[in-house]
C-alpha cells in the first residue's frame, strides 16, 4: 500500500475542494487500482517476528490489528481532514461513538461543559443523562445568544459542545464569537458539523478545536450506511483520542469507511444541488406555512450570519404548522416525499419531529429547544425541485392547510 496521491502536504494544501473529496488519502495497492480497495480484515501478518516488535513499539510503519489501522478506514480519515482542513482525524463507527468519543476521551470527574441546549435527541441525552452519572456538570444555553456563552462559563469549563445549524430548529450560532471565548478561556470547542458538513462550513476556520461528524448524512449522502469522525489537531488526536478510542473501541467497519469513501467524492457536487433544491422549496413553503426556519431565506433571523460561515443553506430545513393533527395529516397526504428521521440522502425524507428524534426528551426541554408539535423537519434531496413543490403543495391542499 502506497499514498500514491496526497503524498506532499504542501502540494495537497493547495488542491481546491472537489479535487480534495475524489483524490483526497489515495492509498494504491501494488496491483494499482483505481477506486480504493476495501480491506475487510480484522488482523495482519508480519515478515518477522522483528516486525511486529518495532511496529508495537511504534518504530516501524504498519498495520497490526484493525482496531487500531486499517488501510480502507485510514483512506478515508486523510480525506476527511483534507477537506475539513484538519491536521488528523478519525472514523468512528456512528455519529454518536463521534459525539461520545470527542467528548469523553477529553474529561473528567469535575469538569464542566456549556452545551446548545438545541441539539440532536443523543446529543442531549449524554450531556443531560449520561455525564452527571460520571460527575460532569453542565450548563444548556440558548447558543444563539453570545451573551448566554460568556455567563455560563466557570473556573471548571473544560468544553463548548454545539451544532450549527441545530437540529431541528435551525439555531445558527457565530462560530467566531464562540470559538473566540473558548479559546480566551483555554475551553475546547467541540462542533457537531454534521448538518453542514465541510463543503459548507469548516469550523476550524473560525478557531473550533474539534469538529465531530455523523458521516451517516451527507457525507455517505445516499442513505447506507452509519459512519462518524473526529478532526482534531494531531495532538488532540493522537495524545487525548486515540488512547480512548484504541482501548474503547468505538471504530468503524472497513466497508462502512469504503462506502463513504465513494460518497465523499460527490459531496460537493451533491450539496450544490442539495442547496439549490431547499432554496427553491423554502422559497415555496415560505407563503404557504406560517413559519419558515431556513437559514438560507432572509426571514431567517441569523441569514446574514449564516451566510458567513456557510457557503450554502444545505439540504435541511424546518418549517411549522398550526399543531400535532396539521403536522400529521401533512405527511399521510404526502406522495412523493417520504415519512422519515432520516437526513442528508439523496431524497427527500420529512418528519414530525416532537414523536420522533426528540420524542425521548421532555416536554419541558423541547418546548425550551423550541421543538413545539406543529414542527415538521424536511431534507431536501436530489429529486427535481418542481416535483417537490408539486408534491408539497398537493399534501398542503389535501390536508386542508
Ligand atoms: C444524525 C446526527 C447525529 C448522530 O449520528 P448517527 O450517525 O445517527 O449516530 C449527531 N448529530 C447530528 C446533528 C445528527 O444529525
Amino acid at each position: 500500500m502506497k499514498r500514491t496521491t496526497g503524498q506532499d502536504r504542501a502540494v495537497t494544501r493547495n488542491w481546491r475542494p472537489a479535487t480534495r473529496a475524489v483524490r483526497g488519502g489515495t492509498w494504491r495497492s501494488e496491483h494499482g487500482e483505481t477506486s480504493e480497495a476495501l480491506f475487510v480484515t480484522s488482523g495482519y501478518t508480519y515478515p518477522d517476528a522483528e516486525t511486529v516488535a518495532a511496529r508495537f513499539a511504534g518504530d516501524a510503519e504498519g498495520m497490526t490489528y484493525s482496531r487500531l489501522q486499517n488501510p480502507t478506514v485510514a483512506m478515508l480519515e486523510e480525506r476527511i481532514a483534507l477537506m475539513e482542513g484538519a491536521e488528523a482525524c478519525r472514523a468512528q463507527a456512528t455519529g454518536m461513538a463521534a459525539m461520545t468519543t470527542a467528548l469523553l476521551c477529553q474529561l473528567s470527574a469535575g469538569d464542566h461543559v456549556v452545551a446548545a441546549r438545541a441539539a440532536f435527541g443523543s446529543c442531549r441525552w449524554l450531556v443531560d443523562s449520561l455525564f452527571p452519572r460520571f460527575g460532569i456538570t453542565s450548563t444548556t444555553i440558548d447558543a444563539r445568544d453570545n451573551a448566554a456563552w460568556e455567563g455560563a462559563v466557570r473556573p471548571n469549563t473544560k468544553v463548548f459542545f454545539f451544532e450549527t445549524p441545530a437540529n431541528p430548529t435551525m439555531d445558527v450560532v457565530d462560530l467566531g464569537f464562540v470559538c473566540g471565548l473558548a479559546r480566551s478561556r483555554g475551553i475546547t470547542t467541540v462542533v457537531d458539523n454534521a448538518f453542514a458538513t465541510a463543503a459548507l462550513q469548516r469550523p476550524m476556520e473560525f478557531g473550533a478545536d474539534v469538529v465531530a461528524y455523523s458521516a451517516t448524512k451527507l457525507m455517505d449522502g445516499q442513505g447506507r450506511v452509519l459512519a462518524g469522525a473526529v478532526c482534531g489537531s494531531e495532538a488532540f488526536i493522537n495524545d487525548v483520542l486515540l488512547p480512548f478510542q484504541r482501548n474503547t473501541g468505538p471504530n468503524l467497519s472497513p466497508f462502512n469507511a469504503w462506502v463513504v469513501l465513494k460518497g465523499l467524492e460527490t459531496l460537493p457536487l451533491r450539496v450544490a444541488q442539495h442547496n439549490a433544491n431547499a432554496l427553491k422549496v423554502g422559497a415555496f413553503l415560505e407563503g404557504r406555512v406560517p413559519r419558515m426556519l431556513h437559514p438560507g431565506l432572509a426571514s431567517h433571523p441569523r441569514h446574514a450570519l449564516a451566510m458567513k460561515q456557510m457557503d450554502g443553506p444545505g439540504a435541511i430545513f424546518a418549517f411549522e404548522v398550526a399543531g400535532r393533527e396539521q403536522a400529521f395529516a401533512l405527511l399521510d397526504a404526502l406522495e412523493l416525499i417520504d415519512i422519515s428521521n432520516n437526513i442528508g440522502d439523496a431524497r427527500s425524507l420529512m418528519c414530525h419531529s416532537a414523536s420522533s428524534t426528540h420524542a425521548g426528551l421532555s416536554a419541558e426541554a423541547r418546548a425550551e429547544m423550541g421543538v413545539t408539535e406543529g414542527l415538521l423537519r424536511i431534507n431536501v434531496g436530489l429529486e427535481d425541485a418542481d416535483d417537490l413543490i408539486e408534491d408539497l403543495d398537493r399534501a398542503l391542499i389535501r390536508a386542508g392547510l
